[in-house]
């Protein structure tokens, strides 16, 4: 048995047993997304500093606070417990006291999104499903089929027309079934949702489906444990839908209540300038839900996000804030970032650190503060994406003359 008491809607605040309901049946799919609510004392009778000392170097490690019986939950994996990197030449870039990187781009399939994905998997094979789907502008996508494939279940993936190649061959290749559709990632969602219910798929959809959030949870988990005493004054990630900012966050709050940790970091939710409707909502409280808008950072281009709730209340309990950073300040991100840690972070993840560099500068970050950014996605996801943002090579005929000029050009322009 799982150590989950109930799970309580975020908009109504009724709890439902575990295995009762996907959404609140109140409040209906769109507005009625649960969130699972753990035996936070028992938990804590087996989780500690020590006992986390001999467990599985994945984010399995954690197996207390996740939402699986304990058949379903592996004793090893190749998911998680990814480097956090100090980074002091990015921190003086942005401007702050001290930077770590969490360098989710190492992950299996390159991102972030297999934290949830692999606990969505193991959620599959434990109600017995043996396919699954979800829609996705990518790394959700590329991630199911990686678990997927790596379990034995197939995988039905919805993606909308503006997927990066990188993405979509991993899809491929890991064995997906995809249906590249030809509207908005709204509508591919939507159809999504209809084809699991008539074809019998386990839904992977994050927003909907509470089991993800607690596999993203896991990376706040990690950085909790992985900081112990030296807690961070922030956490700076990226929001899309919402559910990672907000997975993290509780991962927090859980390792402060089964007192591994005695802090409790401000989080940092960076949108794009140009798709900002959860920062929108942090100042208006409701959700427009005419969102347009268009945005470089394809896996935070998410013009009606599902879990707004969850995004706003994550940040607003923790005392942080949201910031805005345009595309120009994201392929600069991409760049220094690349140069300065040695961490390629694809488009989204790269934000994070745009969002530190634009806080500071907005007085919302302190120059004295550290700095914990989620590195969500690996660079090499999308090529195309980052030749934009980091310039082109010298084309020189097999010359050292050449090769010389266009050194001594370049320590002028350094001096
Ligand atoms: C999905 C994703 C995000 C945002 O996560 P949400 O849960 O959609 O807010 C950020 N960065 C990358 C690389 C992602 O794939």
């Amino acid at each position: 048995m799982s150590l989950i008491s109930e799970l309580v809607c975020v908009q109504c605040g009724s709890g439902y047993a575990e295995g009762a309901h996907m959404t609140c049946p109140t409040c209906g799919p769109d507005e009625g997304i649960l969130d699972i609510r753990f035996d936070l004392e028992r938990a804590g009778e087996t989780l500690n500093r020590a006992s986390l000392g001999g467990r599985t170097a994945s984010h399995w490690r954690y197996r207390e606070l996740l939402p699986l019986d304990e058949g379903y939950c592996p004793t090893d994996g190749s998911i998680g417990w990814t480097p956090l990197i100090e980074t002091p030449r990015l921190a003086a870039a942005v401007g702050v006291r001290r930077l770590w990187l969490k360098d989710d781009g190492r992950n299996a399939s390159g991102s972030f999104k297999d934290r949830a994905s692999s606990v969505g998997v193991a959620h599959a094979q434990q109600l017995g499903y043996s396919s699954i789907a979800c829609a996705s502008t990518g790394n959700a996508a590329s991630s199911l089929a990686h678990c997927a494939a790596a379990a034995g279940l197939s995988a039905n993936i919805f993606v909308s027309r503006i997927i990066p190649d990188g993405k979509l061959a991993q899809l491929l290749a890991y064995g997906a079934r995809v249906f590249k559709i030809e509207g908005s990632y709204a509508e591919a969602y939507d159809l999504c949702t209809k084809a699991c219910v008539e074809l019998g798929w386990y839904n992977r959809n994050c927003a909907i489906n509470p089991y993800l959030v607690e596999g993203k949870k896991t990376g706040g988990l990690e950085v909790a444990e992985q900081l112990q005493d030296d807690g961070p004054d922030w956490v700076s990630g990226s929001v899309g839908d919402g559910c990672s900012i907000a997975g993290v966050y509780k991962g927090f709050v859980e390792m402060k209540a089964v007192g591994i940790i005695n802090w409790q970091p401000r989080m940092l939710g960076v949108q794009s300038a140009d798709v900002a409707p959860i920062a929108e909502a942090m100042r208006t409280g409701s959700l427009d839900r005419s969102g347009s808008g268009d945005t470089y950072a394809d896996s935070i281009n998410v013009p009606v996000p599902r879990n707004w709730r969850k995004a706003v209340k994550a940040v607003g309990d923790s005392g942080g804030a949201y910031v805005c950073v345009t595309d120009e300040q994201i392929m600069r991100a991409v760049r220094e970032t690349g140069r300065l840690s040695g961490v390629f972070a694809e488009p989204a993840a790269a934000a994070a650190v745009a969002g530190v560099a634009s806080a500071v500068v907005d007085g919302v970050i302190d120059s004295d503060a550290s700095v914990v950014a989620m590195i969500t996605g690996n660079g090499l996801k999308d090529i195309r994406g980052a030749i934009k943002a980091v310039g082109a090579p010298h084309v020189i005929a097999p010359d050292l003359q050449r090769v010389i000029k266009i050194v001594e050009a370049d320590s002028k322009g350094e001096s």
